[in-house]
Order: C-alpha cells, then structure tokens, then sequence
C-alpha cells in the first residue's frame, strides 16, 4: 500500500525485536487498561503486579500506554503510586508513557515522573464538567490555556492533549450536539493544545455518529495521524457499555482515524449499567484489525497472557472480551510478523 521509498538500510538491532517495526503498523494501538480500567476498579492493583501487567503489555508490543492519572490519593487511592508507576514505565525503551491530569499540579507532577505525554480532560457538557471536574467549560479551558503556558516554560517536550468527555452523549444531559463539541474542540485548539481528542465515556455513540463526528473534526482542526497534512484531531477513545466498541472503533478508522485507546480485557465497566465492559477490549481490537491485515505490531497470544497479573491481583474481577475465550480461528494469519 505504501509507496515509500524505503531508506537505505541501518545495521541490524542488536535486541531481538518482539514485533515489527512501529514504522509498519497500520494502526496504533494505545492501552488506557492501567488508568481508565483501574481507575473505574474500586480495589487497587498491588503496584508490583501493575508494574508486571505494564510490562507484559510492553512485551506483546503495545508502545503507547496511559499508565495512570494524577489526581489526589485521597480521591482515588487505585492510582496513589502514580510517578512510581510512570518511572517505571519509562525504563521500556521505545515506550510512550502516557497519563491523565485534571489540573496543572497534577501536569507538573506527571511531567517531573517522566510522562512523555498527558491528557487532560474536559467535557463537552457543563453538567459533566461541574460533576467531574468540578468547575465550568470556560474555567477549565483557561486552565488549559494556563498548562501550555507552563508546559512551554517548563517541559517543553511534553505533549498535552486535550480530552473531551461525554462528545457522543452525557448521562447526565444526555444528547449532546455536535456543534458543542466542534466549539470546544476549536477552543482547545486556540489554547494551544498539541491534540484534541474527543471520548464516548458513556458508551452512547453509534457508527454513523462516530463518523460524522470525525468527519467533521478533520475537516475543521485535521487529523493528527495524518502524515500528509497532520492536525489536531487525536485517536478514538470508545467505551463498550452497549457493546458497539469494535463497531465504532472501525466506523472510526474507515474515515481515517489511526489510533485507539482500549483496555485489556475491557477492564473498568460502568456502575451505571451492571454487566457492561470499560473501554473497548483491547484484544477483541487487535485482533479484528489483524485478521483484516491491518498490522498492529502487537501479538494477540501475549496479549491474553497479559491478563495473568489482572488474575492474580483483582480475583473475581470481571475479564471481558470474546477472543479470549474463543482464541484465535484456525490458520489464523496476523498482519504483524512476529519474530521469534
Ligand atoms: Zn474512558
């Protein structure tokens, strides 16, 4: 498919490669499991089995991962051990360590850990943003503009990305329109903002949303995995509440977006509505755009094996995902070369 004119070739690595190279992937992976699942776990995972669980998504070839969110202990004790578990994820070379902060002390406190990049979130709606952040649009959008500003005295090789909750509807407004979200997008790309995402925290979207959604985020702020004309426009960020992840994940893709966010084994889920999964499920993902020849780099086998210290360190905690349990079909054929 590509027509690039492959650069002259460097001595071969020494370490063993685990999955093709990044350059090949077709689509980017980014796992949220150790934020977005975790912090939607009422038990905290021991922070050694959390440092194995990051490493074992490491070694089935994940290269993104949110790691963790830097909000008080006291709010959200699952995540207290967040600059341990940032440090630690930075000793995996070729990483991108990734995590959440609502505030600017808590960007400053992912940047001194070493978190190459940080989300912060806001919301499309005010109901949202007054029951999770706890102030108006308006007032986290100044915050914002205030974090690039310290971001481009301090760090400046820190990425902020602006999150948007609630874009595809709020549980506590409900329908939110598409010009709401298109008008924070746009102010969030005046603040200065490195990339604008935008998150069907509730699980409320449908494909045919999904694409218009990105449609028109491409057409007015552009797409940042676009190599011919990047924008601001980050990855798709979808729940599976209602079971349409996948279906929205590639809804997403046929319009252009190259990067998703899942969790493995859909951890995480909904108090709202019992029985349903967190984010997308990270192997059910890789696996549907492997078997289309959509390479990933990562291995679907290590990736379920990836599980084992979720296992052991939340028992009885619910494990979604269909590959899992069916495994991978016969003659299976990934898009990703594995080296042995
Ligand atoms: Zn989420």
């Amino acid at each position: 498919m590509s027509s690039q004119v492959r650069p002259q070739l460097e001595p071969a690595p020494t370490a063993p490669q685990a999955t093709v190279p990044r350059a090949t992937t077709a689509v980017q992976i980014c796992e949220v499991g150790p934020r977005d699942g975790l912090q939607s776990v009422a038990r905290t995972l021991a922070t050694p089995l959390k440092l194995a669980w990051i490493d074992a998504l490491y070694a089935a070839g994940l290269r993104q991962i949110e790691v963790t969110s830097f909000v008080p202990a006291r709010l959200m004790p699952q995540l207290a051990d967040a600059a341990e578990v940032v440090r630690h994820a930075r000793t995996q070379p070729g990483l991108k360590v990734l995590a959440l902060a609502p505030n600017l002390k808590g960007v400053q406190a992912a940047a001194a850990a070493g978190a190459h990049a940080v989300t912060v979130p806001l919301s499309a709606t005010e109901a949202h943003s007054q029951a999770n952040l706890r102030k108006p649009i308006a007032q986290a959008v100044a915050e914002l503009r205030q974090i690039v500003a310290w971001r481009n005295a301090e760090a400046p090789s820190l990425h902020i990305d602006a999150g948007i909750s609630v874009a595809f509807g709020c549980s506590i407004q409900g329908p939110v329109p598409q010009d709401d979200v298109m008008r924070l997008a746009h102010a969030l790309a005046q603040a200065g903002a490195d990339s604008v995402g935008v998150a069907d925290t509730t699980g409320y979207a449908n494909p045919a949303q999904v694409r218009r959604m990105y449609l028109r985020l491409f057409a007015e702020i552009g797409n940042a995995d676009n190599p011919v004309r990047p924008g601001l426009c980050g990855g798709a960020h979808v729940h599976n509440t209602r079971g349409l992840g996948l279906a929205n994940c590639l809804a997403a893709y046929d319009v252009g977006v190259r990067t998703f966010d899942s969790s493995l084994a859909g951890l995480g889920g909904c108090p709202h509505a019992p029985g349903a999964s967190g984010n997308v499920v990270t192997e059910d993902l890789v696996f549907m755009f492997e078997a289309m020849g959509l390479a990933t780099g990562i291995d679907v086998q290590a990736l379920m094996a990836a599980r084992a210290p979720l296992a052991e360190g939340l028992p009885g905690e619910p494990l979604y995902g269909m590959t899992p349990l069916a495994g991978v079909p016969k003659g299976y054929a990934p898009a990703s070369a594995v080296a042995a």
